[in-house]
């Protein structure tokens, strides 16, 4: 396949993935919702090897929560780029919004639902909800 290519906001990162995804979904656990600033994460499955750094590795600073794996971001413009433990783990999870509004593939999944703010309504788009991970 053509690699996809990603970036931040900023655009100082730049990165391809070399390897379809295995899945996409939206994470709605109280840590995707902090780094987001809204209902959570929408991220793809891709094997660490296939995530290749162009530009900007020098911007990258990752975070880890007491409980939940690394999340990567640019230190520039805050742009969260990468978690699931991105590079340490065999698979990591990218943001879907760094490949910009016209990558297609959609969620096929919601995680973390039981972490459903008061706030925030679930979409009725039929997809496959799980109170924690996405199995
Ligand atoms: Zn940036
Ligand atoms: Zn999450």
């Amino acid at each position: 396949m053509t690699p996809l290519t990603g970036s931040c906001l900023c655009g100082g990162v730049r990165f391809e993935v070399t390897e379809p995804f295995d899945r996409v979904g939206v994470c709605h656990c109280e840590n995707c919702k902090r780094i987001s600033g809204g209902f959570g994460t929408v991220s793809a499955r891709a094997r660490t090897d296939s995530i290749r750094v162009l530009e900007g590795a020098e911007l990258l600073r990752s975070y880890t929560p007491e409980e939940g794996t690394a999340k990567t971001f640019c230190s520039r413009c805050g742009s969260n780029l990468f978690g699931g433990g991105w590079p340490e783990f065999d698979t990591a999870s990218v943001r879907l919004p760094s490949f910009g509004l016209e990558y297609e593939r959609k969620p096929e999944a919601h995680s973390f639902v039981r972490s459903v703010a008061a706030w925030e309504d679930l979409p009725e788009d039929g997809l496959p909800r799980f109170d924690t991970r996405a199995t």
